[in-house]
C-alpha cells in the first residue's frame, strides 16, 4: 500500500501551520492516471484550480499532463510551469477581455465557451489579432452529480454552460463567425463525485447531444467530459489512490465516440488531494463544561473546506499514541465556523502535539486567505524533507 508518510522529526523544526506534499504519492497517483487513461488514448488535463504549488505543478508537467484553467492567472501559471499551450484548455463563465487576449497570445488548445455573448467576444478579440480561436461549447447537460449543492455545476439552475435548448442557436451563430473554429463540446457536472452512475448519466446525455451535431453534419474533434472524480476523505491511507480504473471504464463503456474523436478529461481533486496535508500544532486543549476543544494554530484561513462546504478531513495526532478521547477540533479564527470537526475521537492530545489534516492537497493551500491578518501558509515537499 502506498500512503502518505510523515517525516515527523523534520516537522518539529518548521514553523506551523504549513502544507506538506508527499510527491512520491503524487507521482504514483499520476502514474495510475496515465496507465488507466492510456488504455483508450484518453487525454488528461490537470485542473489547475485544485492546487498550483510550484513543486506539485512541476511533477504534473513532467508527467506530460495538460492543464485546465479557469482564469487568466491560471493560464499564465500553466505556461510558466512549462505546460505546452497546445495542452491548455480555458473554461469559466466570466472570462475578461484581458484573459481571453492572454490565452489567444499563447495559442492555447481550446476555449471552453460558456455563453453566446462570450463566443461573440472571443470571435471579435481573435479577429483583431488575425487569429482563429479553437472553441468547444460548454453544455449544461442537466445531470445531477449527487454531491454537495455548492459543488454541483451541471444542473440547468446552475450558472455554468449553455443550455441544451440553445445548442442549435449557438451552432448557427458559430457558423457565421469567422475567427472561431468549433472543435468540440465540453461538460463538467460537479466535484467530489463518488457515485459512478452520475458519470454514466453524463455519458448517456453526451451521446444524445452528439446526435444534434450529427444531424447538422458537424464533426467534432473532441469531447471533453470535465472532471469531478471524488476521493475517500474518511480513509486516506486505504484509498490513497482513487479508483481511476473504474472511472475511465465508465466512459469507455458508455460514451460513444465517433471515429477519430478524442475524449478529454479535466481532473483536479483526484490527482492532488491525497498527497497533501495541512500540518498544524496544538496551541491549547481547553476543557469546557460538556466538551474538550483542541485548539490548533491552523484555521479556515489555511483550510476553508470544512467551513465552506461542511467538508470532512481526517485529523491525526502524529505525536500521540495515547488512547482516544473525544474532542471538537477548532482553529484560532474569530468565527464560530472555524471548526474542523465536532465530537471527534482522536489520540489523547496535549499542547505542542503535531496534527495532520489529511487529504488537503486539493482546494486547500490555494484557497488560503489572510483574514485576521494571518500569514499565508508555506509549503514543503517530501523531496525537500528527505
Ligand atoms: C473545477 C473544475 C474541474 C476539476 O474538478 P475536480 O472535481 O477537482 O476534478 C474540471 N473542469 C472544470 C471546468 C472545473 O471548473
Amino acid at each position: 500500500m502506498i500512503k502518505a508518510n510523515y517525516p515527523l522529526s523534520k516537522f518539529q523544526d518548521i514553523q506551523t501551520p504549513f502544507y506538506y506534499y508527499d510527491l512520491d504519492l503524487l507521482r504514483s497517483t499520476i502514474a495510475e492516471v496515465k496507465t488507466q487513461s492510456a488504455k483508450s488514448d484518453f487525454v488528461v488535463h490537470y485542473a489547475m484550480k485544485a492546487n498550483v504549488n510550484t513543486s506539485v505543478l512541476e511533477v504534473i508537467k513532467n508527467a506530460g499532463l495538460g492543464a485546465d484553467c479557469v482564469s487568466g492567472g491560471e493560464v499564465q501559471a500553466a505556461v510558466d510551469a512549462g505546460i505546452a499551450p497546445s495542452k491548455i484548455v480555458f473554461a469559466g463563465v466570466g472570462k475578461a477581455d484581458w484573459e481571453i487576449n492572454l490565452a489567444l497570445d499563447n495559442d492555447i488548445f481550446c476555449f471552453n465557451v460558456e455563453s453566446i455573448p462570450e463566443l461573440e467576444v472571443i470571435d471579435e478579440l481573435a479577429g483583431k489579432k488575425g487569429k482563429t480561436a479553437q472553441v468547444a461549447l460548454r453544455i449544461n447537460p442537466n445531470v445531477s452529480a449527487h454531491t454537495h449543492h455548492y459543488i454541483t455545476t451541471g444542473l440547468s439552475e446552475n450558472k455554468f454552460g449553455i443550455n441544451m435548448s440553445e445548442i442549435n442557436k449557438v451552432i448557427d451563430l458559430s457558423l457565421t463567425l469567422t475567427s472561431v473554429k468549433l472543435i468540440g463540446i465540453h461538460f463538467h457536472i460537479g466535484s467530489q463525485i463518488t457515485d459512478m452512475t452520475s458519470f454514466q448519466g453524463l455519458c448517456v446525455r453526451v451521446n444524445e447531444i452528439q446526435e444534434t451535431f450529427d444531424a447538422r453534419g458537424i464533426v467534432l474533434d473532441h469531447i471533453n467530459v470535465g472532471g469531478g472524480l471524488g476521493i475517500n476523505y474518511e480513509h486516506p491511507n486505504h484509498f490513497s489512490i482513487p479508483d481511476f480504473e473504474s472511472y475511465f471504464k465508465v466512459f469507455r463503456e458508455h460514451l460513444i465516440l465517433k471515429p477519430h474523436q478524442k475524449l478529454h478529461f479535466e481532473i483536479g481533486r483526484a490527482i492532488v488531494a491525497q498527497c497533501g496535508s495541512l500540518i498544524s500544532k496544538v496551541l491549547y486543549v481547553k476543557v469546557g463544561t460538556s466538551k474538550s476543544f483542541v485548539i490548533l494554530d491552523a484555521g479556515f484561513t489555511e483550510l476553508i473546506r470544512p467551513a465552506l462546504y461542511q467538508a470532512y478531513h481526517r485529523i491525526e495526532n502524529l505525536s500521540s499514541a495515547l488512547p482516544d478521547e473525544e474532542y471538537d477540533v477548532v482553529g484560532p479564527i474569530c468565527e464560530s465556523s472555524d471548526t474542523f470537526v465536532k465530537n471527534y475521537m482522536m489520540n489523547g492530545t496535549h499542547r505542542g502535539d503535531i496534527i495532520a489534516l489529511r487529504s488537503a492537497g486539493a482546494y486547500g493551500e490555494i484557497m488560503a486567505s489572510q483574514y485576521n491578518l494571518r500569514k499565508l501558509p508555506k509549503a514543503y515537499t517530501s523531496d525537500e524533507l528527505k
